[in-house]
């Protein structure tokens, strides 16, 4: 495997000024989409870039993107990715070294077609819309440290890992329509919840709220449906990459999830990311995932390096904090995961199950060994046994309405350039 390519050559400079450690140098070109108060209302898909957004529907409408893409401005006129999405793996790579190229030093192009002042605007100012219209989504169970400790919290007296575990990678349907963009208010859910001791459940707000760190990865088209897509060509239907927060009640979620799974005890919320990270910029950061025995069967087994070494960080501020000193309360890293994103879209199509353009595939809760690396609420304090204290003294055993959470998620390799996610944050309002 190369690490680097024309894109992700760590000596590209882009004409525009980076800030050294941003998270959007031009070796990045994440794609989302943005309002920007200062010129218009409407929505706009753009690349992050330094602290700019480089407006793809300007560059489109300037022809610059014909060469790289047929009806390019037919794609780059619509306020999400799903046409984007749509056209599949070599359309997205040849978006990818044009922008890449526009944007070089050197390259006079966007000025020449007298489109740089209009398609260049300042990140400071936007806000972010979902980057596409999910499909479907589906969160996945991959972190084996996340399933053993829910396995010791929830099953006390027996083996942590179900059985079928190291065989399967275990996910479930999650609800598409309340995936919700960064800094979204997160209302308090009301559920069904029954206490320990308790002869009968109550209806009333969650007590146990919670956020799980994850990244969710978005697809383009696969296969038809009937036909299986093989876990050798499920990378090339991955366009890239969110940070996600998938927010859980922990006490509905307790009450109802035997015998079918998850259901509204996490359906009300999950928050993404605003730029999605294309899986060829985090290329030069693939690495081997953990040693998988039993071997995996043959339909999920890969030959390849196949996880990705992102680094990741939750932040909570309380109503009494300032923002500026939000504390950082879990740090790991998603190179762990047993199961991979590869793994995980050839088993969701195994069956013959669709994939389509604007699916979220999450990884599920991304826990490390140690405490400080746990991706849970749940799992930092032990279910409330061992709650956190906050350096302004708070305890939390879980969230408190006006508590925010923020994560971050970055890669960062000796030789190769930093790039980021940014962030995804979520304020938590009281329950109606
Ligand atoms: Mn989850």
């Amino acid at each position: 495997m190369r690490a680097f390519d024309s894109t992700t050559d760590p000596a590209l400079r882009s004409w525009l000024d980076v800030a050294p450690g941003s998270d959007f140098p031009i070796q990045n070109l994440p794609f989302g989409v943005f309002v920007h108060g200062a010129r218009d209302v409407a929505p706009r898909l753009g690349v992050a870039i330094g602290d700019k957004i480089l407006d793809l529907s300007a560059v489109a409408h300037a022809g610059l993107l014909d060469d790289a893409m047929p009806e390019a401005f037919a794609v780059f006129a619509a306020p999400s990715l799903n046409r984007l999405l749509a056209r599949g793996r070599a359309p997205w790579r040849a978006v990818r070294e044009r922008l890449s190229a526009l944007l070089s030093a050197g390259n006079r192009e966007l000025h020449d077609a007298g489109v740089s002042e209009r398609a260049i605007v300042e990140r400071a100012g936007a806000r972010y819309l979902l980057p596409f219209e999910v499909a479907d989504y589906v969160d996945f169970y991959s972190s084996r440290e996340h399933a053993t400790n829910l396995g010791k919290i929830l099953r006390p007296d027996t083996e942590p890992l179900l059985p079928n575990w190291k065989w399967i990678p275990i996910g479930y349907h999650g609800r598409a329509g309340t995936v919700v963009i960064s800094d979204t208010p997160i209302v308090r859910p009301n559920g069904q919840r029954k206490a320990p001791d308790a002869t009968e459940p109550a209806f009333g707000p969650t007590r146990m709220l919670d956020f799980e760190l994850e990244l969710g990865f978005v697809t383009g088209n696969g296969p038809a449906l009937g036909s299986p897509l093989g876990v050798a060509a499920s990378r090339d239907v991955i366009f890239g990459a969110v940070i996600v927060n998938d927010w859980s009640a922990r006490d509905i979620q307790g009450w109802e999830y035997v015998p079918l799974g998850p259901f509204l005890g996490k359906s009300f919320a999950t928050s993404v990311s605003p730029w999605v990270v294309t899986l060829d910029a985090l290329a030069p950061f693939r690495v081997e995932g953990p040693a998988q025995s039993p071997p995996a069967l043959e339909y999920l087994r890969a030959a390849e390096p196949r996880n990705y070494d992102i680094a990741l960080a939750v932040e909570l501020v309380s109503a009494k904090m300032d923002a500026k000193s939000a504390q950082t309360i879990s740090r790991t890293n998603a190179r762990g995961l047993y199961w991979s994103v590869a793994q995980q879209l050839a088993h969701l199509a195994s069956n013959g199950a669709t994939v389509r353009a604007g699916d979220l595939c999450a990884t599920g809760t991304i826990s490390g060994s140690e405490p400080g690396t746990y991706g849970s609420m749940i799992e930092l304090t032990w279910r409330g046994a061992r709650p956190l204290q906050l350096a302004n003294g708070e305890m939390r055993a879980f969230l408190e309405d006006g508590d925010a959470v923020t994560m971050r998620a970055s890669c960062d390799r000796a030789g190769a350039a930093h790039i980021g996610f940014g962030s995804v944050s979520g304020r938590i309002l009281p329950a109606p």
